[in-house]
């Protein structure tokens, strides 16, 4: 169920209906609209007696809810939800986010030279895995808390926020105590203790999409972190396991206009792992843009030959560059945006 507050309630009303809600023995997820607040109501198991919270002041109208999430839908939130990463870095609104970096950090050298040079040509956030989810248990794991530091070291250094990946409950306390985005990887969309655990930071959290997940599936997975009360998720369509093998994965561009028609929450795609190949990167991104999705992650790598984890698929920054141009025109037809660089064109 879902309590519309009427467009002039006060802070009060809102926080009695909330008060009455935790009474009821309910969780309550007041969300501020630009017309109005709703209410979710979330740890019920049947229905709930809508009578005594229609009776109070400044309530609206309480709606039942058609969808099986309640928190990431449309009803609740009508308008795209955006992401403040202070700075003037946000996620969803005219801006895109453009998150680029190398798939995994492998050393101070590597991650910096890549940092300055996406830096460079616009983007604002940076990618870079310090505890990698590898399929062989035998391939680079990843830095762990050196990884982390390197990547604090970038963010002060190049003004860039960091996104990068918490792989179970033991790794989220530092990555959420040193990135600026918690991502969680496609493998670990339905870790439903790591869901709960990211539910309760207080950093955003970027979901992927699981390698042969439904639409459904994605939103159920978002709707346990915002059951807890983190309200900041951005969604990531990264291609999904088919019958094709042209590509590493088959990046499902059709799911950006799904996702928004049923979800606030804002949605990148990420055509590296989405395609698996190099050179394929750059026209998926253009379509992803095109199609209107609010942001891209894109692996970046200097020696993509040399690169201990993603090498196929990871672009050189001159094709960086170059993406980014492409892009910044094709946005502007959208009315969107995506920050200048400073890198000049020779
Ligand atoms: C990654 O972003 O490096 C990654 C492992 O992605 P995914 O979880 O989508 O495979
Ligand atoms: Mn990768």
């Amino acid at each position: 169920m879902l309590i519309m507050m009427k467009s002039h309630a006060t802070s009060e009303e809102i926080d009695a209906v909330c008060r009455k809600i935790e009474l009821m023995g309910y969780r309550a997820h007041p969300i501020p609209g630009s017309t109005r607040t709703a209410i979710g109501i979330t740890g019920n198991q049947g229905p709930i007696e809508a009578a005594a919270i229609e009776a109070l002041p400044g309530v609206g109208e309480c709606v039942p809810v058609s969808k099986p999430y309640k928190l990431v839908g449309r009803e609740l939130k009508e308008e795209t939800t955006v992401i403040d990463l202070g700075d003037g870095v946000r996620i969803g609104g005219p801006e895109l986010a453009i998150i680029a970096g190398p798939c995994a950090v492998e050393s101070r050298e590597q991650t910096r030279t890549i940092a300055a040079a996406v830096a460079a040509a616009g983007a604002r956030l940076f990618r870079g895995g310090a505890y990698k989810p590898r399929t062989s248990p035998y391939s680079f794991q990843g830095l762990a808390k050196e990884g982390l530091e390197i990547l604090a070291e970038v963010r002060k250094d190049f003004g860039l926020k960091i996104v990068t990946e918490a792989i179970d409950v033991e790794s989220i306390e530092l990555v959420e105590h040193y990135g600026d985005v918690i991502q969680i990887g496609a493998r670990n969309m339905q870790n439903f203790s790591l869901l709960k655990r990211a539910g309760k930071s207080q950093k955003p959290v970027l979901l992927k999409r699981g390698i042969s997940a439904t639409l459904d599936e994605l939103l159920m997975a978002a709707e346990y972190i915002l059951a807890e009360g983190n309200y900041n998720v951005i969604l990531c369509e990264r291609g999904i396991r088919t019958f094709a093998d042209h590509t590493r994965n088959t990046l499902d561009l059709s799911v950006i206009p799904a996702v928004q028609r049923q979800s606030h929450l804002p949605i990148i795609v990420d055509p590296s792992h989405g395609t698996g190949r190099r050179e394929k990167v750059l026209p998926l991104s253009r379509a992803a843009i095109a199609v209107g999705a609010d942001g891209l992650m894109i692996e970046v790598h200097h020696q993509p030959e040399e690169a201990l984890s993603d090498g196929n698929q990871s672009i050189h920054p001159l094709d960086f560059e170059q993406l980014m141009d492409e892009i910044r025109q094709i946005a502007s037809v959208l009315g969107r945006t995506v920050a200048p660089g400073s890198a000049r064109k020779t």
